[in-house]
């Protein structure tokens, strides 16, 4: 039968494999299995036209061990409690991957917000910080963009709270738009980190970038800031794809030009430069990368046995299935592991919570240098970790962060 796996329930089988490599301590793995704390939230919204609407928010805390809970808030019809957990969770070890004073957390609207006008967006995204102002803080649950939500969305909530709590408190809240206290180099800082995770695979594998062959899914935040990087470092991306479908140009796509036709028309669809194809092949194609950069569960035991390329360098959370991880584990193809390859983001959301917390900003060639530097050291540890044990680089990879987590769990003798 297929495997039918909730998000949570694939996260918890990663951890579990990483836990037996370490003989991990029953107590400790129970108390990593699920998330500390979720709250569920109704949250009404006046609409334009007079009627008001109801949503469902969340917001879980995965582990605060380490510090203060860390992620995202996802606007999407898809959001839900499981994802949402799951998500959390993922931010747990991606934080502890890297060393960042962070636990996991992670947030979500069950919303399409291409529905909604401007204003009601901002009604939204203010909404969601009054039902969950009590459960934020610097020093306790600190959220940033995730899919579907921006600079635009952050500044609003940073005031709510700030209305909320009669004073700006800058730190609450990263992935803030600049003159807010945002930090130079956030937003590219998820693909920025992703590329870096990949050149450091490539030198491995004795490869070099240029000229190298890539399929990108999801052209949003993530996916275009990678593939733009990627092209200039020499890269062909020959296809790209997103809700609205796929394009192909076997002698690489312009990202510079895509991007221009993405802000006019929403989409990849209908580019000039490039051919259309099915998006659902995305994956199949005959390249060196392939790139997932936009939900999770993409990457199955239905279509993994197909994947031609060499690397599959994950960018978004929780794209691959334990079953297509096995299947692609045979044939050789090297996974880069989430948690590792997409965690530039909160690498420099953290940077981002420092310069807030220090009133003093960093240049972007400071902040890019310090990414590049941590990306760097996490692929070695996880690398070294890999080799050492005989295991995979995602097991590896929580393996390196779930000692750590472990540690500090003992430690605080909370179990
Ligand atoms: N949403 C991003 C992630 O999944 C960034 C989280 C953050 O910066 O806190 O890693």
């Amino acid at each position: 039968m297929a495997e039918q796996l909730t998000p949570m329930q694939i996260a918890q089988s990663q951890l579990k494999a990483a836990a037996d490599k370490l003989d991990l301590e029953e107590s400790v793995l129970e108390m990593l299995m699920e998330p500390e704390r979720v709250v569920c939230v109704r949250i009404p919204v006046k609409m334009d036209d007079g009627t008001t609407k109801i949503f469902n928010g969340y917001r879980s805390q995965h582990s605060t061990a380490i510090g203060p809970a860390k992620g995202g808030v996802r606007f999407h019809p898809g959001v839900n409690l499981d994802e949402v957990k799951a998500l959390s969770f993922w931010m747990t070890f991606k934080c502890g991957v890297l060393g960042l004073p962070y636990g996991g957390g992670k947030g979500g609207v069950q919303v399409d917000p291409t529905k909604l006008s401007r204003s009601e967006l901002e009604r939204l995204s203010r909404g969601y910080v009054r039902a969950l102002a009590d459960v934020f803080g610097a020093d306790l649950d600190v959220p940033a963009p995730d899919v579907n939500t921006n600079g635009q969305i952050m500044a609003w909530m940073l005031d709510e709270y700030a209305v909320i709590n009669r004073k700006t408190d800058f730190a609450m809240l990263t992935g803030k738009p600049i003159v807010l206290g945002g930090s130079k180099g956030r937003v590219e800082a998820t693909g920025r980190g992703a590329v870096v995770t990949l050149l450091e695979a490539l030198k491995k594998l004795d490869m070099d970038i240029k000229g190298r062959t890539v399929a990108v899914q999801g052209f949003g935040n993530v996916g275009s800031a990678a593939a733009d990087i990627l092209a200039d470092l020499g890269a062909k991306i020959v296809a790209i794809s997103d809700i609205s479908g796929g394009i192909y140009n076997e002698n690489g796509i312009d990202i510079k030009a895509l991007l221009e036709h993405r802000d006019k028309t929403g989409f990849v669809k209908d580019f000039s430069g490039a051919e259309p194809m099915p998006g659902e092949k995305i994956f199949e194609l005959p390249v060196d990368v392939i790139v997932p950069a936009a939900l999770e569960n993409v990457l199955t035991e239905e279509n993994a046995h197909k994947v031609q390329a060499k690397i599959v360098l994950e960018i978004a959370n929780g794209p691959t299935t334990p079953k297509a991880d096995e299947i692609m584990r045979e044939k050789g193809v090297l996974v880069l592991p989430d948690i590792l390859s997409n965690a530039g983001g909160v690498t420099v959301s953290y940077f981002e919570w420092v310069q807030n917390r220090y009133g003093y900003f960093w240049s972007e060639e400071e902040v890019n240098a310090r990414l590049t530097q941590k990306m760097k050291e996490s692929f070695a540890n996880v690398w070294n970790m890999a080799k050492e044990s005989s295991v995979d680089l995602r097991t590896a990879a929580y393996m390196v962060s779930v000692k750590r987590i472990g540690e500090a769990i003992k430690l605080r003798g909370i179990v």
